[in-house]
């Protein structure tokens, strides 16, 4: 979501072009607005607004996004210009390196695609929910929903794949804090 014409380095920008997954629906369902911000915002992004518990957000996938921001040159969301994943934040200060940075987007893009396709090959279906999306609509299919049917050790494996990119995405975009309470959660568990 970085305002990648006005403030990010060039060697940032690259990466944000390279990813996008802040704004097509690989990390987030919805992105936080501040208050005073509804009313004055992007056509699409007012229609794709909501409020829950007091907190104001519009729906990911962004309906601005199409492989990049199409209004970047255009006044935004804040959230747009703020908003820096963990990737990004470690780049900055040189923990990791650009072409790193690039082999975890492909490594991730390459996943997921293949998440999208084994989705495809059970569902049949072939509109392409964004990851988010995909995961409520797994959800929808309890453990038992295909009982005695071949499709459970797809759907099974489906899960499972979810879970570890869920854990990539967390350890690679999101914030190490998240990452070190998932993985000491896991083991208390074991
Ligand atoms: S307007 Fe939409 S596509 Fe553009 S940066 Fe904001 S969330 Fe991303
Ligand atoms: S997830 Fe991070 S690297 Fe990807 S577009 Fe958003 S800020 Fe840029």
């Amino acid at each position: 979501m970085k305002d990648l014409a006005v403030e990010s380095p060039l060697n940032e920008q690259e990466i944000c072009v390279k990813c996008g997954f802040c704004c097509d629906g690989t990390l987030f369902s919805y992105a936080v607005l501040q208050a005073g911000e509804q009313g004055n915002l992007p056509e699409k992004i007012e229609q794709n607004y909501s409020k829950e518990d007091g907190r104001e957000f519009f729906k990911l996938p962004c309906s601005y996004f199409c492989g990049k921001c199409t209004i970047y040159d255009q006044k935004r969301a804040s959230i747009c210009s703020a908003f820096r994943c963990q990737l990004l934040k470690d780049f900055s200060i040189d923990k990791i390196t650009q072409a790193n940075a690039m082999r975890i987007i492909d490594n991730a893009v390459k996943f997921r695609d293949e998440i999208y396709l084994l989705y495809r090959e059970i569902f049949g279906n072939d509109y392409r929910l964004s990851f988010r999306n995909l995961l409520v609509d797994l959800a929808k299919y309890g453990n038992d929903a295909f009982e005695d049917d071949p499709l459970n050790q797809s759907i099974e494996l489906l899960r499972i794949k979810c879970n570890i990119y869920e854990t990539l995405l967390i350890k690679n975009f999101k914030s190490i804090k998240n990452f070190e309470r998932l993985i000491s959660t896991s083991m208390e568990e074991t």
